[in-house]
């Protein structure tokens, strides 16, 4: 691992297209070289394009594909193309899987922190059928990794239900605090789909920074974290 100016701006790991979006933009996994123990994932939100740049700028410090840990460093490419929070269908992925606890109901997301829940979504016509969704549910299946970490923000906490080993670590690479419950239901969400399934998945909401100030504080940690890992 190292941080050279002349590495710096290449991503120097293979990847291979697990699927298409929307808009038919390549869907990328960098794999790990042997079994996957770990999926890291950014994206998914595409209001959230700083998820993508701090994982990209922290794989970016290796030379070669992890062992252990497989990367998606954008699972919604149409939405940060967009600058949408969903895909280019309108719907917010992170409601698309499907779990038991599956809605219809429009999802109500927030422009800013603190504002009212004022930007309505779809969570698609039924569960599963964004092929950003089907593509990721497929990934899973076939590296099936023991944990997952999604990146989020800007709430700035470490969402999992349950304080374990891989937790400690990134909260020791993150210093944000551990929150085993969000506080309101998340139907059709990603980690509740890896929930039924026995999956732990882990949120990694970071907090409210510009991309630049996210890479100065966590860039190098990060990086530490995901050797540490593999
Ligand atoms: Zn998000």
């Amino acid at each position: 691992m190292k941080f050279e100016p002349e590495t710096r701006g290449i991503l120097r790991q293979e990847s291979f297209e697990y699927g298409r979006s929307v808009l038919g933009a390549p869907l990328l996994c960098y794999p790990s070289r042997g079994k996957c123990r770990l999926l890291v994932l950014a994206g998914i939100h595409g209001e959230e394009p700083e998820t993508t740049f701090l994982l990209s700028r922290a794989v970016r410090a290796f030379e070669r594909n992890f062992e252990h840990i497989a990367v998606v460093l954008c699972a919604n490419p149409d939405g940060i193309a967009l600058g949408t929070r969903g895909n280019a269908d309108g719907v917010d992925l992170n409601r698309n899987f499907a779990t038991t606890n599956w809605v219809a109901a429009p999802v109500l997301s927030r422009s800013i922190l603190e504002a009212e829940r004022d930007t309505s979504l779809s969570p698609g016509k039924s569960p599963g059928c964004e092929p950003e969704t089907r593509a990721l549910v497929s990934l899973v299946e076939r590296l099936q990794p023991e944990s997952v970490i999604s990146v989020h923000s800007p709430i700035g906490c470490i969402d999992a239900p349950r304080f374990t080993p891989v937790v400690e670590r990134l909260q020791r690479a993150f210093d944000l605090p551990w929150k085993p419950d969000i506080g309101y239901p998340t139907p059709g969400s990603f980690g509740t789909w890896c929930k039924e399934r026995s999956l732990e998945c882990i949120t990694l909401e970071l907090p409210r920074l510009a991309p630049e100030l996210l890479f100065e504080r966590y860039g190098e940690s990060f990086a530490r974290f995901l050797a540490a890992q593999d």
